[in-house]
């Protein structure tokens, strides 16, 4: 099939909250020439792909969700994914996305023309997109990461990941292993544990875990929302800041957060009676070095007979069982893979060529990550990351991060266009400032001291995924773009 050369001022890579939030902005604003790439068929990011039973945000969904598309009507305070999914359906069609999303797109890369001024950004299908700004909205957890296990492509049985669940495959009377005990497991353990004939579960690291309590909003609440705005608009602020409250504990005050830390070990004690299972499920790691998690049913699901917890380790999987690391082997039918996402090395999952020649994916691998407020890079003018490095959260609503990016990504936008400008990139220093100092700040915080190895900390054990302070210090830092900061060059 011949390529194609199409031609926007704005080239959106990916169509979750990142890609979809910017478009709305777009469109609001009259910046209709833009178009969303997505590598799939559908909209949807994080939402489309996880379907596990029981797959749900874990941060309640009036602050999970756009503050510029409230949606009064969430029926529980934790949505679950089919929910979230429509609220995004609802935001394409609302505002008649689908035109300009080229859906089955997969963006390999691109490189900057200094002397057009453009950049060209190639998919998998061979087409060519020659636009002035580029956005990348491709999300941190979207490649699942299937662990290096010997043995693991002999296995004859079903074998999937989380985030790619198999709902053809009947779980009924199955003997399943579960390997991996992170944010999605302990939301699907508890759902197939009805169908299993026996669940193994497989455990590196416990989590420290608190009662979630769960519950469906009543329609009377429901219904002020929807004709009350200001009273949506308290209650969201009080979740708000209810997580916000906790961000001190995190950020080198660990006294602070260890009324959490006694929760979490309550929940476990009232919840768990034996003393064996107990010590296995007790975490030997500060709370909040890994993402805390809740839940009122996980628990309970481990108490159950059909449940083993097996902390040996895994020393090969066989074609019909699993070898742990203590020699016991265990035959299953199933393994289901709930062991996370490629984090770090996702970001670089697109090759981009900048000013001179210079490879990002390269510059990143060799020296580390390094962005400017998690959104700019050196070297590479017009193109923005939302959710990009060292701006996810720990402690609150990620979606509260890329709203503050859109602003940014948008005024700068603007900013090119008042002065008559073809691009703007950031300076160097302004870069190593902004890295100096998150990179201090995460050294005294709980993912580095708090004794876990976790997602957040690249293959070096750098962190470069956490916004390392509180979304107001985030807030404060993107809510107007500091023109000093960027060189712009003449259109
Ligand atoms: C199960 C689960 C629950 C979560 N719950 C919460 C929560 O409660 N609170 C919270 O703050 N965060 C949560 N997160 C984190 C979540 O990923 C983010 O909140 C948010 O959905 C990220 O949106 P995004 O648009 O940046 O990325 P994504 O949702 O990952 O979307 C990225 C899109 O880009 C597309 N894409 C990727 N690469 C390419 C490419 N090369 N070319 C074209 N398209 C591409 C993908 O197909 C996808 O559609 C959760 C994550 C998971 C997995």
């Amino acid at each position: 099939m011949a390529s194609v050369v199409h031609r926007c001022r704005v080239l959106v890579i990916g169509t979750g909250f990142s890609g979809l939030g910017i478009a709305i902005q777009l469109r609001k604003r009259g910046r209709d020439d833009f178009i969303l790439l997505e590598k799939a068929h559908e909209v949807g990011g994080t939402w489309r792909e996880n379907t596990y039973p029981g797959c749900a945000c874990d941060v309640p969904s009036h602050l999970y969700s756009f503050s510029f598309e409230p949606n009064p009507g969430w029926t529980q305070m934790w949505s679950g994914q089919k929910e979230i999914f429509h609220y995004l359906l609802g935001l394409v069609d609302k505002y008649d996305l689908r035109p300009n999303i080229d859906f089955g797109q997969k963006t390999t890369g691109g490189y900057w023309d200094g002397e057009e001024q453009r950049w060209h950004i190639r998919t998998e299908s061979g087409d060519e997109f020659v636009t002035q700004f580029v956005v990348s909205g491709i999300g941190a957890l979207h490649i699942p990461n299937f662990p290096d296990l010997p043995g693991r492509d002999t296995f004859e049985g079903a074998a999937f990941h989380s985030a790619q669940w198999d709902h053809d495959y009947d779980l009924r009377d199955k003997r399943v292993a579960v390997i991996g005990t992170g944010a999605s497991a302990i939301q699907f353990v508890p759902e197939i544990l009805g169908e299993v004939a026996e669940l193994q579960i497989y455990q590196r690291t416990p989590a420290w875990v608190t009662p979630r309590m769960n519950f469906d909003i009543p329609a009377g609440a429901r219904r002020l929302f929807g004709r009350v705005p200001l009273a949506r608009r308290m209650f969201r602020a009080a979740v708000y800041w209810i997580h916000e409250s906790v961000v001190l504990g995190f950020n080198g005050h660990p006294r602070l957060i260890r009324p959490i830390e006694d929760v979490a070990k309550w929940n476990l004690d009232k919840s768990i009676t034996d003393p064996d299972m107990r010590r296995k499920l007790t975490p030997s790691y500060s709370i909040g070095c890994k993402r805390i998690l809740g839940s009122d049913d996980y628990y309970p699901a481990l108490n159950s007979p059909k449940t083993q917890v097996i902390t040996e380790g895994i020393a090969e999987i066989r074609p019909d069982g699993i070898i742990a690391g203590d020699g016991t082997e265990r035959e299953v039918d199933a393994i289901i893979y709930a062991t996370g996402f490629h984090v770090t090395d996702g970001f670089e999952s697109i090759d981009f060529t900048g000013i001179d020649g210079r490879h990002l994916a390269g510059e990143w691998a060799e020296d580390g990550i390094q962005t400017h407020l998690g959104i700019t890079v050196a070297g590479y003018p017009n193109a923005f990351f939302l959710l990009g490095p060292n701006t996810g959260l720990g402690h609150n609503s990620v979606v509260f991060m890329i709203e503050s990016q859109i602003r940014y990504v948008l005024e700068l936008m603007d900013e090119i266009d008042r002065r008559g400008a073809a691009s703007a990139v950031v300076r160097p220093s302004a870069q190593h400032e902004f890295n100096s100092e998150i990179q201090r700040r995460l050294a005294r915080g709980v993912w580095s001291n708090g004794g876990c190895v976790s997602w957040y900390l690249d293959s070096s054990g750098v962190n470069r995924t956490i916004w390392p302070g509180s979304t107001v210090r985030y807030w404060r830092a993107t809510r107007s773009v500091d023109l000093g900061d960027f060189e712009f060059s003449p259109g």
